[in-house]
């Protein structure tokens, strides 16, 4: 049996390797590294799938999510809204721009945002709303959108872990990150949509705010050695963008291939009592970015699996407001106890596109020994 990883991208690779080489052979021949035909091709055809208006390429997911809180010009002290459970990055860039986290806890079955919890965080300095869609599952967004159109806040969905995922607004299937005003996504080489490297992408409809977004990726310039704004340089290079086009083609597949792997274990590990199964949406797609348990027993499932040849991860073992940098008038021990007690209890089993049948069955049946000691 091959060695089980968390995420194998061997085999997925073999799959469109001839296809890459020619892409990279001829982009390699033009000399077009940056900004050449690749990228605008990249753009167009993820702003198709997305079904969204417009597609600005860039560095990685966190430069994603600080260019977009830089195209709302939002003023230092504003106050942004989002979720301890989730990658640093989220929160990392609110700090990094002057501007103040509130976190709200989560929900107990989605990991998600708390939209019941919103409100009562919301005080005349809060500006934005930070949905992450964590582990490929959509946020509450009908929700959320009602809240944010009520008191006009912005919204800029986290969709960094969900490319693909859909969920229902206003009666419309809608993928994430195309329902509030801005959407970031990443594709470092474990996302849904992997690069080579570091690799990210802005989406939104409004056109003003596509203005502002791809000028301020642009060291704030339209035209070359103008500059109308502070911006950055944050570009995707023609070679990611070649790849990431021709995997593009077949993410539909790979979310396919992913959601039978979650079905497979949901049948197995639904009987086991001390086991939570990650909860499916009613209403719309789950990617399963990851396929994370809940388990009180969490730290020597772990142990023995890991003694069985089989990888799991914690994500995330700590939330975000108590770590060092985070914690702050709004947050403290103890204040967010749903995310606490989640660090403490989830799991991610190994996911990814090209798990054998051999793999899936030493691992539920593994899981399932661990339970029966
Ligand atoms: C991966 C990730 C990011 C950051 O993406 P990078 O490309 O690594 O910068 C941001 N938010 C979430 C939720 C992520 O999972």
């Amino acid at each position: 049996m091959r060695p089980i990883q968390m995420v194998d991208l061997q085999p997925q690779y073999a799959r469109i390797k001839s296809e890459v080489e020619t892409a990279f052979a001829d982009i390699i021949k033009s000399g077009a590294f940056i900004n050449g035909p690749a990228v605008k091709t990249f753009q167009q055809n993820l702003a198709q799938y997305l079904q969204c208006q417009h597609v600005v390429a860039c560095g990685n997911g966190t430069d994603a999510l600080q260019i977009a809180l830089m195209a709302l010009n939002l003023q230092p002290g504003d106050e942004v809204i989002t979720t301890p459970f989730t990658f640093v990055a989220t929160a990392e860039v609110i700090k990094l721009l002057g501007l103040v986290p509130v976190f709200v806890d989560v929900e107990a079955d989605s990991f998600n945002i708390d939209p019941s919890l919103i409100e009562a965080a919301i005080t005349p300095k809060t500006r934005c709303i930070i949905p992450v869609h964590l582990f490929g599952r959509a946020c509450n967004m009908q929700a959320i959108m009602d809240i944010a159109r009520k008191h006009n806040l912005f919204v800029v969905e986290d969709n960094a872990q969900a490319i693909g995922a859909t969920c229902i607004v206003d009666g419309v299937e809608r993928k994430t990150g195309t329902i509030g005003d801005i959407g970031c996504l990443s594709f470092y080489p474990s996302k849904n949509l992997g690069a080579f490297g570091d690799g990210g992408a802005i989406n939104t409809n409004s056109d003003e705010l596509h203005q502002r977004i791809y000028r301020i990726c642009n060291h704030g310039s339209d035209k070359r050695y103008y500059y109308e704004t502070i911006g950055v340089n944050s570009r995707l290079d023609s070679l990611q963008a070649a790849l990431l086009d021709i995997k593009l083609k077949h993410l539909d597949d790979y979310i396919d291939a992913r959601t039978k792997l979650a079905n497979a274990y949901d049948l197995a590990l639904g009987q086991i009592d001390d086991v939570k199964l990650p909860k499916r949406l009613e209403n719309g797609k789950h990617v399963f970015h990851q396929y994370t348990i809940t388990s009180s027993q969490r730290d020597s499932l772990q142990q023995f699996l890991n003694v069985q040849g089989i990888p799991t991860m914690v994500y995330y073992p700590v939330p975000l407001h108590v770590q060092k940098p985070y914690v702050g008038v709004h947050h403290k021990q103890g204040s967010l106890p749903v995310s606490e007690q989640l660090c403490q209890e989830v799991l991610s089993l190994p996911m990814h596109t090209e798990m054998d049948n051999d793999q899936l069955a030493h691992i539920i049946k593994q899981v399932i020994n661990f339970y029966k000691k």
